[in-house]
């Protein structure tokens, strides 16, 4: 598949035909799943857009059946500022529902298989972007992380995803899971295109109050030949599955050819980071999922009356997984508990971030798994609970607010791909994108 990179410098009857070639080819493979639908209207460089991004006059859902029937009444800012730079959106990619998941198997559209083996997730929640850009269906694609969700099934299809620093891509228009988590970000074949689409979508808005008054770019600056200082995590590690503890050995050995210093650090145990997590989305979840009443946006379920008009489009609306956290959130929040859980998790989200600030005292990067293993089997994660401590080492990123991009090291022994993740301080996009280009280089990972 053309990169971005190239797609970029087409004309529009090459940009028509690439446009044909993938609508067609998406068609001749409805069993992935990737796609819920292809809109292809505009005139730019096609990329595959999340179904939690609006496009104006788009069907929105998010994943869920509360959401059907609504359509976007505006642009998502990340989307205008597509428009202007050439780009165009080409379809909604599937994902769980309202972000909430590790797999993709919670939305309404049913699952995504990986383009690497149909018995396996593609990972999530942005599953249907990630296995597009594997399946060479799409030249890029705009994915969310609130605590994993563009890293993780990057690292399982085997392709590049980057969740920015926290402020730094607006929010507006992306259907919010946790506010003070969420960032979209872009999902790629490689470095130097996640680069150029970070460029694109990242800069301050007016309209997002957490978006950061900033406006740098990175693409034009790359350079991988920078030596850095970058922290390898021996004890953070144990959690990971020899696999990844293998790709993690290959990367050191890589980032040392490369002529970067490797320096040993820690962190605070991961176990405390799904907590911390945990109640923190759940609760920023079950408050924005309140406006989902039946009334403004989507379904409506039928009723006698107005308690069941709520009762009967929530019931009916929202999956399974999405209730149970729904429930956590409203629990940790209860007044008998806030002190107890959500406070509690506060504090720790601040030891997490001093946790990340000492070690960055002395280094430029960190090196750390993106998930403790491949791209499991479908219904091999047995409960609730499984899913969630799966997501260990993706979380504490977000919770900290930091930049991460992960990015494909090597194969397993079954075949499937491992990533893995450099994470950088906030706003500092330029050295996280020069040291994992530095580290694509020497891996020279082909899939
Ligand atoms: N798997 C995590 C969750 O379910 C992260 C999801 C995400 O980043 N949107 O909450």
């Amino acid at each position: 598949m053309i990169t971005l990179k190239e797609a970029l410098k087409l004309s529009s009857k090459e940009l028509e035909d690439l446009k044909a070639n993938l609508a067609s080819e998406i068609a001749k493979h409805p069993e992935l799943n990737a796609y819920i639908d292809v809109n292809n209207v505009g005139s730019g460089v096609p990329i595959a857009v999340k179904d939690n991004i609006q496009v104006k006059d788009w069907s929105i859902t998010s994943g869920s059946k509360i959401l059907q029937g609504y359509i976007a009444p505006y642009n998502a800012t990340v989307i205008e500022k597509m428009l202007k730079a050439g780009l165009s959106p080409f379809g909604r990619t599937n994902m769980d529902e309202f972000a909430m998941g590790s797999t993709t198997e919670s939305s309404c559209y049913g699952k995504t298989l990986n383009p690497h083996n149909a018995d396996c997730v593609p990972g999530g929640s942005s599953g249907g972007s990630a296995a597009a850009v594997a399946a060479g269906l799409a030249i890029a694609a705009l994915g969310s992380d609130t605590g994993g969700s563009i890293r993780q099934p990057a690292s399982f299809c085997g392709i590049v995803g980057m969740k920015p620093t926290y402020g730094r891509v607006s929010r507006y228009g992306l259907g919010a899971y946790a506010s003070s988590l969420d960032q979209i970000g872009p999902m790629t074949q490689n470095v130097e295109d996640a680069a150029i689409l970070y460029d694109i979508i990242s800069g301050h808005d007016e309209k997002d109050s957490t978006s950061a008054d900033m406006n740098d770019k990175v693409s034009d600056k790359l350079n991988p030949a920078r030596k850095l200082r970058i922290a390898t995590l021996p004890k953070y590690i144990e959690h990971a599955s020899q696999d990844v503890k293998d790709a993690y050995s290959k990367a050191i050995e890589a980032l040392k050819n490369a002529g970067h210093t490797i320096v040993e650090k820690e962190l605070l145990d991961a176990k405390y980071d799904i907590s911390a997590y945990y109640i923190t989305a759940t609760a920023e979840a079950t408050t924005n999922l309140a406006r989902y009443d039946g009334i403004r946006y989507g379904r409506r379920a039928e009723c006698k009356d107005l308690k069941e008009l709520f009762i009967n489009s929530r019931s009916e609306g929202f999956g399974e997984e999405v209730k149970r956290r729904i429930l956590l959130g409203n629990f940790v929040l209860s007044s008998g508990y806030y002190d107890a859980y959500y406070v509690k998790a506060q504090k720790v989200r601040h030891i997490i971030k001093d946790e990340y600030a000492k070690v960055f005292e002395d280094v430029d990067l960190i090196l750390s798994p993106v998930a403790p293993t491949t791209a499991n089997r479908f219904g091999s994660l047995s409960n609730p609970i499984e899913m969630y401590l799966s997501d260990i080492y993706t979380i504490s990123v977000n919770l900290a607010g930091l930049p991460a991009l992960s990015l494909p090291i090597c194969k397993s022994a079954k075949g499937m791909p491992v990533g893995l993740q450099l994470i950088a301080k906030a706003y500092d996009e330029q050295t996280l994108f020069d040291g994992a280009l530095s580290l694509e280089k020497e891996i020279n990972y082909k899939g």
